[in-house]
């Protein structure tokens, strides 16, 4: 397939005709926008087959990874079809005779930014609690993986989504910035890198608008001598080499404390288990290789040991081409060396040993990043010690991927995160909604007071 990269003219005919799109819907009664987004959910579930092959042909995803993407992306949809029951608004006589009332309104026309590590999660992070709340969406998804959102589009005018209210556009840097720049685009959500999260930021906010936009990550997995052997080194092996590591909520520093370094082994072994093509998928691309390779050469000339070497396994005989890095583990890693600090975005993990949980938790709070912290211990006490005291936005506790599930919400702190609110759940509500207040009187009160 042949995607071709939106024109300026492409850019404005779809903000025309979701501004246009967005007058009927926005006046359907919300049960009716449920219903017809529910109608989408069904659709993407009778066809999840062939969506998930779709995203893992263009992520270079396992199909189990991309199924499992999608089916996190069918939860968005249950908690946005299910709107009516759940949020019905609020009013109260606040004086005598004098009533408030609020309404949650759509923006209008709102756009979503996506990055290539979720091509059907991501997008479903945003387009349906965009949609049944009565805005139009644009959805520009990454330029490494455009074609599963065609697919979503293709999906949803079967499901009966009118013209212009869901629609997609292709491109990069300089679609962003038609799309971000464009006067009647009214809110931008972005999930990507920490520099394009902050700029995209930045640019919405010069041009007055509302956004949120999601970073990069570097998330520490901290396990103390009380933590269960088995439990903590199958969590840490998911967490760094689940979608090869290109995911925002990798584990990529295992911090042990103390003699929880026994555990180290363990997950070293397991990860050596893992055949790449079955039970990890590729690469992005040969950029992502290289720059991969790179980190871990220097790690080592900057004195970690390597653990375990990913760099000369290749995949199964099944596969064709494709970039593809093993499982890797750096030892002996200070807490300064640029493994431990910047996002590798690879199966790579770096081993940061301590003595104590607050050195363990000094590591986190020092990152610039702020998405999820991990601690695996048996004990509550401690589990809330550092619930209590990390500075990110999501906490595993024995879980080395806590992404938090509908109704709760998603997003980090620090550079994972700019703007206000989470992305799902009932702060993604918040952030594609406005809040109208109103102030009726219908008779003059007898007793009224100075308020009435
Ligand atoms: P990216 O920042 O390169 O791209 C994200 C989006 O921005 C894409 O649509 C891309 O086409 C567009 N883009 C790229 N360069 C741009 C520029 N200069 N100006 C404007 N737009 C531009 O990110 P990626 O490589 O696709 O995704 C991986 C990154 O996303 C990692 O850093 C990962 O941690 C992060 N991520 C974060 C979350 C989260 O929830 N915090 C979730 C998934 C991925």
């Amino acid at each position: 397939s042949v995607v071709t990269a939106s024109t300026a003219e492409d850019i404005a005919e779809a903000v025309e005709r979701a501004r246009t799109g967005v007058e009927g819907w926005r006046t359907l009664p919300l049960r009716e926008r449920c219903t017809i987004v529910g109608r989408f959910r069904a659709l993407l579930a009778q066809h999840s087959d062939d969506l998930s092959t779709w995203v893992a042909l263009e992520s270079g995803k396992t199909e189990a990874e991309a199924a499992a993407g999608l089916l996190r992306g069918l939860e968005v949809l249950d908690f946005a079809s299910s709107l009516q029951n759940l949020d019905v608004g609020g009013a109260l006589d606040v004086s005598r005779g004098v009533r408030c009332e609020t309404r949650r309104e759509p923006l209008g026309v709102v756009a979503g930014i996506t990055p290539f590590n979720f091509p059907a999660m991501v997008p479903l992070w945003m387009m349906p609690l965009a949609l049944v709340t009565g805005n139009a969406f644009i959805l520009k998804p990454s330029d490494k993986v455009p074609i599963t959102a065609c697919k979503l589009a293709e999906l949803s005018a079967a499901a009966g989504i009118p013209a212009g209210v869901f629609s997609v556009i292709h491109g990069g840097k300089e679609t962003v910035e038609a799309l971000v720049g464009h006067d009647d685009v009214r809110a931008v959500a972005f999930v990507g890198s920490t520099p394009v999260a902050k700029s995209v930021y930045a640019m919405a906010a010069q041009h007055g608008k509302r956004a949120l936009c999601l970073g990069g990550a570097k998330n520490h997995l901290i396990a103390v001598p009380d933590a269960d052997d088995d439990l903590t080194a199958q969590a840490v092996v998911d967490s760094f080499t689940g979608c090869a590591g290109q995911r925002c909520m990798a584990g990529s520093v295992f911090v042990p404390v103390g003699s929880a370094r026994r555990i180290v082994p363990k997950i070293v072994e397991l990860a050596s288990r893992l055949r790449l093509g079955d039970d990890m998928g590729a690469l992005i691309d040969a950029a992502a290789r290289e720059r991969l390779v790179s980190a871990i050469a220097r790690a080592e000339s900057e004195g970690a040991t390597l653990l375990l070497d990913g760099r000369k396994l290749t995949p199964n005989s099944d596969q064709t081409g494709g970039n593809w890095l093993g499982a890797t583990v750096l030892g002996g890693v200070k807490p300064d060396m640029a493994c431990a600090q910047t996002e590798l975005f690879g199966p790579v993990l770096s081993v940061v040993e301590v003595d104590d949980l607050d050195a363990a938790l000094s590591l986190e709070q020092h990152s610039p990043y702020g998405n999820a912290t991990s601690i695996f211990t048996s004990s509550g006490a401690t589990a809330r010690y550092v619930s209590e005291r990390s500075t990110t936005g999501m906490i595993g506790v024995n879980i080395g991927v806590p992404v938090p599930r509908e109704p709760f919400s998603f997003g980090g702190t620090k550079a994972s995160r700019f703007g206000h609110g989470d992305i799902t759940g009932m702060s993604g509500l918040d952030f594609w909604t406005q809040y109208k207040k109103i102030t009726s009187k219908w008779a003059l009160q007898p007793d009224q007071t100075w308020m009435s």
